[in-house]
């Protein structure tokens, strides 16, 4: 028997007027799971994490949250939480009866919530800052503010609005990783939107792509950037190098679109098996630990390698490249 999903859509539209935001999305997510809804500006993923908090209605199709079908109900009555990306904490509360608030809502007496509160922030190690008000805090602590107010009535679903959109990328990092380690202590599902890629391979333990109202792709982070099923995805998540049908057709037989990891592209052949083209060095950035090389095959094609610092030669050199067979990932669809 599999597990009744934490979070499911069901065929689930959203039409504002003319635009369509979301077409017929079927998503599963499962209980306990850190889950990342990815996509561009504009491909609907807010609208989806909205529709599960309640704010949003469909305009066709059934959300259940644990086997319980709330479509139609208000977010207040559905077992899950929102932390928003600009936090929304009352600058007028202090920290303290800001986490409590939930609980205020909900009558609980005042001992009761301001003990839940207390023990709220402590999971975000901010314990001792109940007495100040939200503008005597940093960003960072903001965010766990928010993070604390979000956890205090016990949600079985979290749901995060671009929750780290507002730092910068040295706290961003650090809040990645605290709250990867929040949500394993809480034990409950995480789902959060963003349009970073590098957040959503990093923190999730699935993610849906999504592109103009669809999910292109659901999958873990190594599937989703080692095996994209379409042209979308493989550009939208790392920086594949995307082969046409022709290119392909030589090399292989098949006349498919395909990817290459610019990881996997060599600067000399390793076995017999490999493939090899001759190129052109026409561009380099250096990342630091690795260079990023624009290598152009004179066919009109033109590729990325990332190698080693070390290991560069100069530009304008001819060279040949290689890669091994299975570094060329076909993809289903060419769209
Ligand atoms: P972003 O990262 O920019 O927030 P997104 O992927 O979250 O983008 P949505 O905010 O879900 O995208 O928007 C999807 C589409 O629906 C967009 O074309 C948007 O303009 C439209 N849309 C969203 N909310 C509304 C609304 N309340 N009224 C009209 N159109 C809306």
């Amino acid at each position: 028997m599999t597990a009744i999903p934490a979070v499911s859509l069901a065929e689930v539209s959203r039409v504002f007027g003319p635009v369509t935001a979301l077409a017929g999305i079927d998503l599963e997510i499962r209980p306990g799971e850190f889950f990342a809804m990815l996509g561009p500006s504009g491909s609907g993923k807010t609208t989806c994490l909205r529709l599960v908090a309640g704010f949003e209605q469909p305009s066709t199709g059934r959300i259940a949250i644990f086997g319980e079908d709330v479509t139609g109900r208000p977010p207040h009555r559905r077992p899950v939480n929102t932390v928003f990306q600009d936090y929304a904490l009352f600058p007028h509360l202090d920290v303290l009866d800001n986490v409590a608030y939930p609980l205020m809502i909900r009558k609980v007496p005042k001992a009761a919530r301001h003990a839940a509160a207390e023990a709220a922030l402590e999971r975000v190690r901010l314990a001792g800052y109940g007495r100040r008000r939200p503008g005597q805090l940093s960003g960072g602590q903001r965010q766990r503010v928010a993070l604390a107010r979000a956890i205090v009535a016990e949600p079985k679903v979290l749901l995060l609005d671009e929750p780290l959109g507002a730092l910068d990328l040295k706290l961003r990092e650090d809040m990645q990783e605290e709250l990867k380690g929040l949500q394993r202590a809480l034990g409950i599902t995480f789902v959060f939107v963003t349009h970073d890629q590098s957040e959503a391979l990093s923190m999730a333990d699935r993610i849906a792509v999504f592109g103009a109202g669809r999910i292109e792709q659901v999958g873990t982070p190594e599937e989703v950037y080692q095996r994209p099923r379409n042209r979308f995805v493989a550009d939208f998540v790392g920086s594949s190098n995307v082969l046409p049908p022709d290119f392909v057709e030589n090399l292989v037989g098949r006349r498919r679109w395909a990817s290459l990891r610019p990881e996997a592209v060599r600067l000399a052949p390793e076995a017999a098996a490999d493939f090899q083209l001759a190129g052109r060095l026409v561009s380099r950035s250096y990342l630091g630990a690795t260079v990023r090389l624009g290598i152009e095959l004179g066919n009109g094609l033109a590729l990325h390698a990332l190698r080693p610092a070390g290991e560069v030669p100069p530009s304008g050199e001819r060279l040949t490249i290689a890669f091994a067979p299975d570094a060329l990932h076909l993809m289903e669809e060419g769209t």
